[in-house]
């Protein structure tokens, strides 16, 4: 029962991203719609049920494990899971505990996470312009998630800037972005844009393939790929004239499915065996049914023994459709 996660394309499972809350504090325009409606409290699960249910899969062979969201931490209360969760750390079982966030709240977090065991994070951020920052965020204050960051490298937490590839909107910046991420030491992912839920803007409009970003680098970068891989899809290069690493994660110009080591949870306990597939599988009710875990570890098996090839995601000009209709702040981005 406890025995490792494989699926029936003998992919081992040892990476799980945990969405802690659906809610946000920004309002990013490729992500949410200005109006969202949340889940009610009552839906989500516990901070205790999250604990029981990351042990678990830790139990079942997680390596690693990514809080993520919405935006983790305005969760309530969250950093008493992420010292909870730190104890399969200091006991072996785990290798990392990491998260993803916008980084708001990071200034006030960065030194509680670090002496929690956490070593790196990701930090979404699009553009270094404020003004910009405000319309791609709606919500949000470039100011504070500067100030997050300093915060975090001070506190020792290596930072790795995630940046959505934004047609007419950021792709004239990226060159900037990598040289300010590399000269302050942090790595950098650029990230096409995903059809995932019903959002206030054209999808098709936003689209910015990497493969055409990558050609644009080029006229300004040596860019040399490398092995080097953090466990997630994305392919690195080296950048000759900073010294430092960029990451590309392409899900529709290339899809990355072979390698897929993951699952994903959400605040109320679904499981989901593919971002970009609408199967899942219900962990809270194998989580509430009994205060052992035999049911869940059932639960999971199941799950995992219907784990799909792959997705096959689409921007189609005709559709105009998301590919799924959940957004990636309720699966976790
Ligand atoms: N709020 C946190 C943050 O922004 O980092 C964590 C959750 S967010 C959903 C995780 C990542 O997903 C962010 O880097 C965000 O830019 C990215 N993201 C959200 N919607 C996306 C989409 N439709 N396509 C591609 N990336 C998306
Ligand atoms: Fe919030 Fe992250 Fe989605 Fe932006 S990308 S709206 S910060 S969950």
């Amino acid at each position: 029962m406890t025995g490792s996660m494989i699926d029936p394309f003998g992919r081992a499972i040892t990476y799980l991203r945990v969405s802690v809350t659906d809610r946000c504090d920004f309002r990013c325009v490729y992500c949410m719609a200005e109006d969202m409606n949340f889940l009610p409290k009552k839906d989500l699960l516990s901070l205790e049920e999250l604990d029981r249910l990351c042990s678990a899969f830790v139990q079942k062979g997680v390596r690693r494990l990514r809080l993520t969201g919405g935006e983790p931490l305005v969760r309530k209360n969250i950093m008493h899971l992420v010292r909870q969760l730190s104890r399969h750390l200091e006991s072996g079982a785990l290798d990392e505990l990491t998260l993803t966030t916008n980084g708001s709240q990071l200034e006030r977090f960065a030194g509680e996470l670090a002496d929690s065991g956490v070593r790196r994070i990701n930090v979404s951020l699009d553009t270094l312009d404020p003004e910009k920052f405000r319309s791609v965020t709606r919500w949000g204050i470039f100011d504070r998630v500067m100030r997050g960051i300093e915060a975090a490298r001070e506190a020792g937490l290596k930072v790795k800037i995630n940046t959505v590839a934004l047609r007419n909107f950021n792709e004239d910046e990226i060159p900037d972005m990598l040289v300010w991420a590399h000269e302050s030491g942090m790595d950098m992912t650029v990230i096409e844009t995903m059809p995932l839920g019903e959002v206030d803007v054209d999808r098709t409009e936003q689209y910015l393939p990497l493969s055409e970003l990558r050609a644009r680098l080029e006229r300004q970068f040596t860019l040399t790929d490398i092995p080097y891989k953090t466990g997630g899809p994305a392919r690195y290069v080296e950048v000759a004239e900073t010294g430092g690493r960029l990451g590309f994660i392409t899900p529709l110009t290339h899809n990355f499915c072979e390698s897929c080591n993951r699952v994903r949870v959400t605040c109320t306990g679904t499981l989901y065996m593919c971002l970009g597939q609408e199967d899942a599988a219900d962990l809270r009710q194998a989580l509430r049914a009994s205060e052992g875990d035999e049911l869940l570890y059932q639960a999971i098996d199941e799950a995992i023994s219907r784990k799909p090839k792959g997705h096959d995601f689409i921007i189609d000009r005709r559709t105009r459709r998301p590919a799924v209709s959940r957004h990636m702040s309720v699966t976790g981005g």
